[in-house]
């Protein structure tokens, strides 16, 4: 910049000493001719007079090394001259400054020389005898003029162009100077030539608008960070190398790695399904992969990202299915399940039925299968019912929570089961104290209803059911523990499954449906309980629950 600053100072300052030059020169050259021409003059009115009165002896005896002097006659015919011989010489009369004397008494004209270096200037006046008498003066012309002052103005150029050499110098690194250093975080602030005022406005107002674009971008991205590093699924970016340019925690732990940015996602994940699944991202611009991984299960989306028709790069989305996985494996379990646990009472009553149809019932035997008709109808509708109650259940539409008296359901619902734990001879009783909790009625009734039904079901003769309810720190408590058969560790985990019983073969004679306990985990879990189960073979089974 300086040095553009310099050439442009320069060659104008040299510019404008050549354009003074020539008009001083041209002015001066001017001046000067017509100084010449008046003392031409006087030196003519001078020799006229002489002339007249010393005729030729005069111009003979004069000293004529100023100027030329010639006289003609009033024919033109040269009389005298003082630097050729006057009989050499051709008749004048038609010169332009003799012909004007001849006839206006005076006259003057200039005429270049062959070889325009020289310019002659000439002056005439007739005499009273009518001769002409003329006098003239050479002086060079103007590129002469100048040839020969070349010496001193060479030197004058050279000097005046040194001078422009130092001003341009110093005014180039003046301007430049405050412009180097423009502080342009703060352009407002500077204390530059009021020139530059408009552009540090300028630069101000700029600089306002990007810092308002570059906080708005980082507002965004931060944004973009935050949201995929609070997703629970993962996220990668790949760029059209597979190099990885972004990577959330999700997908960090999803592939066990450390510092993956930049990496290859094959060094990564080194697998076949893995390259098949970028290949087909790739080719048709969206794939898909399931992979099992710590007894998780996840769905991997992999989505070509094109600018500009070209491949920038692959998206990868990694879903954690499991629970979708196990709903619908569950889902077709249940249906499994429902289907044969309903199949079988029904294949029992329609074989009865069409016994009794064809006669193949002795008389003796009729009430017998009628009363097999009949409870295996009534574990039907049972069956149905809890199948019912469950889907209630899932869909989670149950009435309002309202305050409860633990203690008293208990109690209620002890002495509803009471007839039927005579029957099994099995003693039941209630203790502890009033426990209000907030909780949904009908599922509590259902919890003691349920734990109680098994506790005598699964129970010995003589054996014995204790129901209790307390309020501890951790909140209100209700435990039922009998002194029946047990359960076997391995299926302890097992048993609030849909129709999961322990032991499948006495189901029959029971009049379990698998459902009870499922209900139960169910309905505690809807009012944020929590389950234990202690059990042993022969020695009982104590189930608590805490609200
Ligand atoms: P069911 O209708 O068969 O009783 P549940 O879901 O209520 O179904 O119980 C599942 C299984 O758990 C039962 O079939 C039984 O084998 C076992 N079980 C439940 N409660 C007890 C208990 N108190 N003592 C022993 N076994 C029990």
């Amino acid at each position: 910049m300086t040095k553009k600053i310099f050439h442009s100072i320069f060659i104008a300052a040299l510019a404008v000493l050549l354009a003074c030059f020539t008009l001083i020169i041209g002015v001066l050259f001017h001046y000067f001719r017509g100084v010449q021409k008046d003392q031409l003059k006087i030196e003519l009115n001078l020799a006229s007079v002489a002339v007249e009165m010393g005729g030729i002896d005069y111009l003979e005896k004069a000293d004529n090394d100023a100027c030329r002097i010639t006289w003609v006659d009033a024919n033109g015919v040269v009389l005298y001259d003082s630097q050729s011989n006057p009989e050499t010489m051709e008749n004048h009369a038609q010169r332009e400054e003799i012909a004007e004397a001849l006839t206006t008494g005076k006259g003057e004209s200039t005429r270049y020389s062959t070889t325009a270096t020289e310019e002659t200037l000439y002056c005439a006046k007739q005499l009273s005898d009518g001769t002409v008498l003329r006098v003239s003066v050479s002086y060079a012309s103007i590129p002469l003029l100048l040839l020969g002052m070349l010496q001193p103005v060479l030197i004058i150029f050279l000097l005046a162009l040194i001078l422009s050499g130092i001003l341009a110098n110093r005014l180039s690194k003046k301007i430049v100077h405050p412009l180097n250093s423009l502080d342009l975080d703060e352009p407002l602030e500077n204390n530059a030539y009021d020139e530059l005022s408009p552009l540090l406005t300028h630069i101000d107002k700029q600089q306002k608008k990007i810092a308002a674009q570059k906080k708005e971008l980082n507002d965004r991205q931060n944004e973009f960070y935050t949201v995929i590093e609070n997703m629970n699924e993962g996220l990668v970016l790949l760029n059209e190398k597979r190099a990885i340019l972004s990577i959330n925690p999700a997908a960090t732990a999803f592939f066990n790695t450390q510092n993956a940015v930049g990496k290859d996602l094959i060094e990564v994940e080194r697998s076949q399904e893995m390259e098949k699944m970028l290949q087909a991202a790739e080719q048709n611009g969206s794939s898909a992969l399931k992979v099992s991984r710590n007894g998780h299960e996840y769905q991997l989306h992999a989505n070509r990202i094109q600018s500009n028709g070209k491949q920038s790069g692959i998206v990868i989305l990694i879903f954690d299915i499991t629970e979708k996985v196990f709903a619908e494996r569950n889902r077709q379990e249940f249906t499994a399940n429902v289907s044969h646990e309903l199949k079988t009472p029904l294949h029992s009553i329609m074989g009865s039925a069409e016994l009794l149809e064809n006669g193949l019932v002795k008389v003796e035997d009729v009430p017998r299968f009628i009363g097999h008709i009949r409870s295996e109808a009534s574990r039907l509708v049972t069956l149905i019912e809890d199948i019912i109650r469950l889907s209630q259940l899932d869909e989670g539409a149950e009435p309002e929570p309202e305050e409860v008296d633990l203690f008293a359901l208990s109690v209620d619902e002890v002495n509803a089961l009471k007839q039927t734990a005579q029957e099994k001879n099995v003693s039941i009783c209630v203790e502890g104290e009033h426990t209000v909790i907030t909780g949904v009625r009908q599922l509590l009734h259902e919890i003691v209803y349920n734990l109680c039904d098994n506790a005598i079901k699964y129970n010995v003769p003589g054996g014995s059911v204790k129901v209790q309810v307390s309020s501890t720190k951790d909140g209100a408590v209700l435990s039922v523990a009998d002194s029946g058969i047990g359960i076997p560790r391995e299926h302890q985990d097992r048993i609030f499954e849909r129709f999961y019983r322990v032991d499948k073969s006495h189901s029959k004679e029971t009049g379990g449906t698998g459902l009870g306990l499922s209900i139960v985990k169910h309905a505690v879990q809807y009012m944020g309980g929590s389950i234990h189960v202690e059990s042993a073979p022969d020695s009982g089974t104590n189930i608590t629950i805490t609200f």
